[in-house]
């Protein structure tokens, strides 16, 4: 998988910086998730001499409890349509093909021990002090790792999240995303808690590969904040694959029934399972890591509050990724690591652009979006062309599935600018990926009209929508 995490990229860094000699280190980074293995390695390239602390796992949340292990598990689980949607097209792959859990955690494992040797080696090429431990902030320029202490002119805090859990009783019989890679056995059926990015994936993920699966969804659908047309197709669809929905449900307590355990919702109602996961979000890493001694200011989330050159209240102490609790992607945090470090030891400019992130989530049907929802686009805007597509892809035509994809375009009527472009089906996060730079260069829908399709290909729709449907 080409991802952030082997990037085979050759570039030479002029080394524009003249290292500080009053302390250890020019900079000491803590964290080595995306965001601070970035930072350090491109400061090391500019000359600087640079530490970095890690106590848990090289590559961070991504590499071995997210975007990596996950999207593994979304191709393992996608066999089991591939095995059905087979027979259509002429293919005999038995009457009950087996799946064997402990060799997919073990491949999983394999994938992840090369990665992070790739991290280690990356960081140690480019002369990073590796540091294994967990840092504490002593004063402004001083972090300790068990008995020693180091001193550095600036520290970068990319410390990350960790996954958020409400008080509820029996909270102590639960998973999260970072045991679910990991589990013994794999469940026959399981209550997922939460409707974001992690709910619908592990649903996806579980159901693909024999699991029921159910969610418990405290408000009426999933992916709050998305448009709303995806996130009512995408429920749609998922509920048609056999992922059981409840809404407005909210976990009153667990209680653990022989090797299984019993969910009683708040409206009194009681569900059996073997597993309860709960996805309902992640808090930033900021205890324990002695801000406090330094008095760096923190919001309402516990969150470190930087200014738009990533700098807390304390001027030689930074913070960037999801400690910052703000657009919690990886490929966010890895272009927060650069632009500081380029400003710091580059002299160069430019500034991170939050506008028009695309993002993808990795469920089955998987979704790919970038820009303004209907919603936002329509406060933004008095004049709002709506196009929609809703069709059922080639594939599918002799594979049996009933799946289908939806493709929607936002346009501003006047300026005749596309502000939004939203998917459900197949590939969407590889087809959307595209379309953003086209949307970042402000395309207009007449230039979307004028580029040729490529036939046969979903994304070609993105190219023939010529009727406005609101
Ligand atoms: P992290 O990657 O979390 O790294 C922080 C590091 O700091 C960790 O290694 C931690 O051990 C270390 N650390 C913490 N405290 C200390 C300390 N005191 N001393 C030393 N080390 C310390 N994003 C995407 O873009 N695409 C995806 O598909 C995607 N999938 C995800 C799936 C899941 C299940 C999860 C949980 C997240 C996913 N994300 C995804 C989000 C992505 O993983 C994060 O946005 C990204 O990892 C943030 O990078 P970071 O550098 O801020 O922090
Ligand atoms: P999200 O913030 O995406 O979703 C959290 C969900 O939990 C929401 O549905 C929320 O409901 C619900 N929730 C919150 N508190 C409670 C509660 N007390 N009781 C019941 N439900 C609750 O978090 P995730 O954990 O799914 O993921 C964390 C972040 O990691 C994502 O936001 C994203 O930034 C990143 N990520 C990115 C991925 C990708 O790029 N593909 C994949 C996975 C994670 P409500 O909407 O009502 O608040």
């Amino acid at each position: 998988m080409a991802s952030q995490t082997e990037h085979k990229h050759t570039h030479t860094q002029t080394q524009t910086h003249t290292p500080s000699t009053q302390y250890d280190y020019d900079l000491f980074v803590i964290g080595a998730g995306s965001g601070g293995v970035r930072a350090a390695r491109m400061a090391a390239g500019h000359g600087a001499s640079v530490a970095i602390v890690e106590d848990l796992y090289f590559g961070g949340t991504c590499v071995n409890v997210g975007c990596v292990p996950k999207k593994l598990y979304v191709y393992a689980s996608q066999f089991s349509e591939s095995f059905s949607g087979a027979a259509g097209f002429g293919w005999n792959v038995g009457s009950q093909p087996t799946f064997d859990w402990p060799t997919l955690v073990a491949s999983k494992d394999k994938e992840i021990k090369r990665l992070q040797s790739v991290y280690d080696n990356m960081l140690s090429k480019s002369g990073v002090h590796i540091v294994n431990g967990r840092g504490t902030i002593l004063d402004a320029h001083t972090i300790k790792v068990a008995d020693k202490t180091y001193t550095a002119e600036r520290i970068i805090v990319a410390t990350g999240g960790w996954p958020f859990v409400p008080d509820v009783a029996g909270k102590e019989h639960i998973v999260t995303s970072n045991e679910i890679f990991n589990l013994a056995v794999l469940p026959s059926k399981m209550v997922i808690v939460g409707g974001g990015y992690i709910a619908v994936e592990f649903a996806g993920i579980m159901h693909g590969l024999g699991v029921e699966v159910r969610i418990f969804e405290r408000g009426d659908k999933v992916l709050r904040g998305f448009d709303e047309d995806i996130r009512d197709f995408l429920m749609a669809e998922m509920i048609k694959k056999g992922i059981k929905f409840m809404p407005h449900t909210n976990v009153d307590r667990i209680e653990q029934v022989g090797t299984g355990f019993t969910v009683h919702t708040t409206a009194g109602e009681t569900v059996a399972t073997d597993l309860v996961m709960y996805a309902t979000g992640r808090v930033p890493n900021t205890k324990n890591l002695g801000l406090d001694n330094v008095n760096v200011a923190l919001d309402s989330t516990g969150a470190i509050i930087v200014n738009e050159d990533y700098q807390t209240n304390i001027p030689s102490i930074y913070a960037l990724g999801d400690v910052t609790n703000r657009v919690n992607l990886t490929p966010v945090a890895t272009a927060e690591g650069m632009f500081l470090v380029n400003k710091l030891y580059a002299n160069k400019s430019g500034i991170v652009d939050y506008e028009n992130i695309p993002t993808a989530v990795f469920s089955q049907p998987s979704i790919g979006t970038v820009g303004l929802t209907e919603a936002q686009a329509r406060e933004k805007f008095s004049d709002i062309d709506v196009y929609k597509t809703d069709f059922k892809a080639m594939k599918n035509t002799l594979s049996g599935s009933s799946e289908r994809t939806l493709m929607k375009m936002l346009v501003v009527r006047s300026t005749d600018k596309v502000v939004g472009m939203h998917m459900v089906g197949p590939d969407a996060g590889e087809i959307i990926q595209g379309f953003a730079v086209a949307m970042r260069a402000g395309a207009t829908k007449a230039i979307f009209d004028s580029t040729i399709g490529i036939h046969p290909t979903a994304a070609e729709e993105f190219v023939t929508m010529r009727k406005p449907v609101g």
